[in-house]
């Protein structure tokens, strides 16, 4: 470098610095985890800005997240300034979502357009296979909703699959009616889901050249982070933002039209195919591999010094991926020294694994360590409750990232129904959600006769509502409905002003707080008797919060601005700021990010690799990504960790050691003895542990074995790998228990026996203790004594 320190290259590897300083139509950067890539994009633009080659309105970066286009642009802020203001960093949806609250008009919807989520178009999935039978030929909602999701990302519709499917087929004739009559009604409802956001923007630029054109013109330097998770949509909305300029015509709208017909925008993509972990929604890694045939003459620069993780992290890290046998070899090495080894625990159960967690975070935190700094990991999101139980009771502060569910809430769901109803009334599913909520004694009845009324009249189902006095209805059903009418309204008008004036930025606040009082949602909740209904107030409370900092932080945010920001409130995003608390969220939503101590919980067969994924062709290998990029978050700390046993869904099974942990060379593990015996719980047993472990089979991999099966001393996983083991295990095999008998367990202290089920080695008490709450526990192993 250079003597002037200069704040965008400092400190930049060689290969990092000519990423950051090409010119040219088209660069790939590919590199494994941690070696720079959204770093290197986030000065590329940074240099493109400072050196003036290209206004900050010139920019498109694309980011897996909302919470990653935050950052990224918060980055690009500290580097050149406010500069940075009118830059588009977002998220594909966002961009979509931008994109089409402009252009909607072109092709029949409106700007006030409604975006489904995953669960509205379920709900709309649903009624559409009911109305079918559909059930009957094995069509699922779920079934039904992925394979439109799917087609969809490949940017197919009702029509172009039914001219290629199999029409003998009655479940395949039955399939292609619900996919038309879902596109009929969410064009009626003039909503997209998720998947049209992209698809649709896609089929306007190809449909209207001239409004291609508007953003070809726009986007000068296009930039795409995480590009090995892009699906089909994806790739083909990159490729018309990227095509030439066909007209010079001035592009209107006080945009800057510098560049020329013939001219195209600079493309950048980074990513890394050891981290693709979307194929099940369509993510192609194909778009990095054949980026060259795509984009003839484009610069590759590989990166390949990692500045995240400690070396044995790394290393842990390079011996599971290089199993996956269609990939290309890496070299991720790293300057940062061996650092600590990774630490392995065996819990007997979840409950034990999760206070171990708990424990070691605790004891992190007491040598100096933040909560922000660390996070704990688990593959599907049914793991953290058992974590969350634990984590409450030491007091630890956690958030969860995207699996609050917040928006996903029946109060919060029906609070935004609310509010897209007065937004977009043509949204009859909107509408119908929140006709007898509160409960208003409209019926199954009555709902349809509005509906009826609607179609013989041909006007909305909320213009039904409107004309109440003609439905023919009862004076208090009327009454009713008149006055849900007169509520909307009232609404309508502080959120809605009349074109011309500018809602004040306080009025989706208010709008949503008159809505909630005067249609008697709230009072209905206050009145209830159910503890349930206190916690729901308290949720809609903090909505009401919500749209209070969004007024603050948007001064000229509409509605519609309010509903985009919460439709699109993806994975990785939460409510609130996270940094004072451990963030707990599944291996998908930790892409990207980084922490310095990292609990990777649940290594077992079964969840990861995923159970539901070992079948798949390609899931056991993606999987082992997933797998990859857990590890690869971790900077200075590394925790594996699992259970024996495991609760799910009222059953307790064996658990199976994954079989990635064997993929990691043994050194590299550092397999903890439980903490039990630092306070003189639990006695050291671990060969006869081995001898006794439940179930039990040398094969990785293997079910367990089925009741009273298998406690023969011989070869099992848990002597490959010695350190398997938990001091806290026992062998209760004789202990008579029975409903009535007072225990005490090493963790939960005294309780009662209510039950005990299950037969031989999966004989279940069912406790109640004294403070810790009702628990499950397979008798063989739980380390219990009779009182
Ligand atoms: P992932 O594959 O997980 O998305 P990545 O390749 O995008 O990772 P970054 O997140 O950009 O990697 O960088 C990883 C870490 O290394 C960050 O903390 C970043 O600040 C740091 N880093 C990147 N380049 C350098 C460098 N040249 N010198 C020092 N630190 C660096
Ligand atoms: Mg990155």
């Amino acid at each position: 470098s250079g003597p002037a320190a200069d704040p965008l290259l400092d400190g930049l590897n060689p290969q990092q610095r000519e990423a950051v300083e090409y010119r040219g139509p088209a660069l790939l950067i590919v590199a494994g985890a941690g070696s720079g890539k959204t770093s290197v994009l986030t000065r590329r633009i940074a240099s493109l800005l400072r050196a003036r080659e290209a206004w900050p309105s010139q920019i498109l970066a694309i980011t897996f997240t909302n919470k990653a286009a935050q950052e990224m642009r918060e980055r690009v802020e500290q580097l050149v300034g406010d500069s940075a203001r009118g830059m588009w960093i977002s998220t594909f949806h966002s961009a979509c979502v931008r994109i089409l609250r402009r252009e909607a008009e072109q092709f029949g919807f409106t700007k006030a357009f409604t975006i489904y989520d995953s669960g509205d178009s379920r709900a709309l999935i649903k009624r559409l296979v009911k109305e079918h039978e559909a059930d009957a030929l094995g069509l699922t909602p779920a079934a039904v909703q992925s394979k439109i999701s799917k087609l969809k990302n490949e940017l197919s519709d009702s029509d172009a699959y039914a001219r290629t499917a199999s029409h003998d087929d009655p479940a395949e004739r039955v399939f292609i009616e619900i996919f038309r009559d879902y596109e009929r009604q969410l064009r009626k409802a003039n909503a997209f889901d998720f998947d049209d956001l992209i698809a649709q923007t896609v089929y306007l630029f190809r449909a209207f050249p001239q409004v291609a054109d508007v953003y070809r013109k726009r986007f000068r330097h296009i930039l795409v982070d995480e590009y090995q998770d892009t699906n089909h949509a994806q790739y083909a909305l990159i490729h018309e933002l990227t095509r030439p300029i066909q007209s010079s015509e001035d592009v209107g709208g006080g945009m800057l039209a510098l560049m020329d017909e013939g001219e195209a925008a600079s493309l950048t993509v980074v990513g890394d195919s050891d981290q693709s972990i979307y194929a099940f929604r369509g993510a192609d890694i194909r778009n990095i591999s054949e980026f060259e045939r795509d984009f003839p003459g484009a610069k590759v620069v590989l990166l390949e010094q990692n500045y995240r993780s400690t070396q044995n992290i790394l290393d842990a890290a390079n011996a599971v991926i290089s199993n996956n046998f269609d990939r290309k070899a890496k070299n991720l090495w790293t300057d940062a020294g061996r650092g600590e080894r990774v630490v392995g625990y065996t819990g007997y159960s979840q409950h034990d694994e999760a206070q171990f967690v708990a424990d070691e975070i605790e004891a992190l935190h007491r040598a100096g360590a933040a909560y922000g700094d660390m996070a704990v990991f688990y593959r599907t999101n049914s793991q953290s409750r058992a974590l969350e139980e634990i984590l409450i009771r030491s007091a630890v502060p956690y958030k969860i990232m995207g699996g609050t569910k917040f928006y996903e809430r029946a109060e919060i769901k029906d609070a935004l129904a609310y509010l897209v109803a007065v937004a977009n009334p043509a949204d009859e599913m909107a509408v119908r959600r929140i006709l007898n909520k509160p409960k208003r004694g409209i019926g199954a009845v009555t709902e349809t006769g509005i509906a009826q009324f609607a179609a013989d009249h041909d006007i909305t189902f909320r213009d039904a509502l409107a004309n109440s006095a003609e439905l023919g209805l009862g004076p208090k059903l009327q009454a009713a409905i008149a006055h849900l009418d007169a509520v909307l309204r009232e609404a309508s008008e502080i959120m809605l002003p009349a074109s011309g004036e500018a809602a004040p930025p306080t009025s989706v606040t208010e709008g949503l707080q008159v809505l909630l009082n005067k249609s008697g949602y709230y009072d209905a909740l206050r009145a209830s008797r159910d503890p349930q209904d206190e916690a729901r107030v308290e949720n809609l409370d903090e909505l009401v919060a919500v749209t209070r900092e969004f007024a603050r932080n948007n001064p000229e945010g509409t509605l519609l601005d309010f509903l985009t920001e919460v439709a699109l409130v993806a994975d990785s995003d939460d409510l609130d700021d996270a940094s004072g608390s451990v963030s707990l969220m599944t291996l998908h939503t930790a892409k990207g990010l980084e922490f310095d101590h990292v609990f990777l919980t649940g290594v077992e067969e079964d969840l990861i690799p995923h159970r539901i994924s070992a079948g798949e062709p390609g899931g056991p290998q993606e999987e082992r990504r997933l797998f990859y990029v857990g590890i690869t978050r971790a900077r200075k700390r590394l925790y594996l960790s699992l259970a024996m046993t495991r609760a799910q869904f009222g059953e307790v099974s064996v658990a199976m050691p994954s079989r990635f942990l064997q993929e990691i060379p043994a050194e590299l593990i550092d397999w903890r003895q439980s903490p039990g015996d630092v306070n003189g719980r639990g006695g050291t047993q671990s060969r006869a542990l081995n001898a006794r472990r439940p179930g039990g089979s040398d094969r990785w991999g293997a079910k367990p074995l089925p009741a009273g099966g298998g406690l023969k001393p011989k070869s099992t996983a848990m002597d490959r790998f010695p350190g398997l083991v938990t001091n806290k295990m026992r062998d209760n095999g004789d202990l008579e228990l029975a409903a009535g008998d007072r225990i005490r367990h090493d963790d939960f202290g005294e309780g009662r026996v209510d039950a005990v089920t299950g037969e031989g080695a999966k004989r279940i008490a069912h406790v109640r203790f004294d403070s810790a709450g009702s628990k499950k526990l397979l008798i063989k192993v739980a380390p219990i004594v009779k009182l």
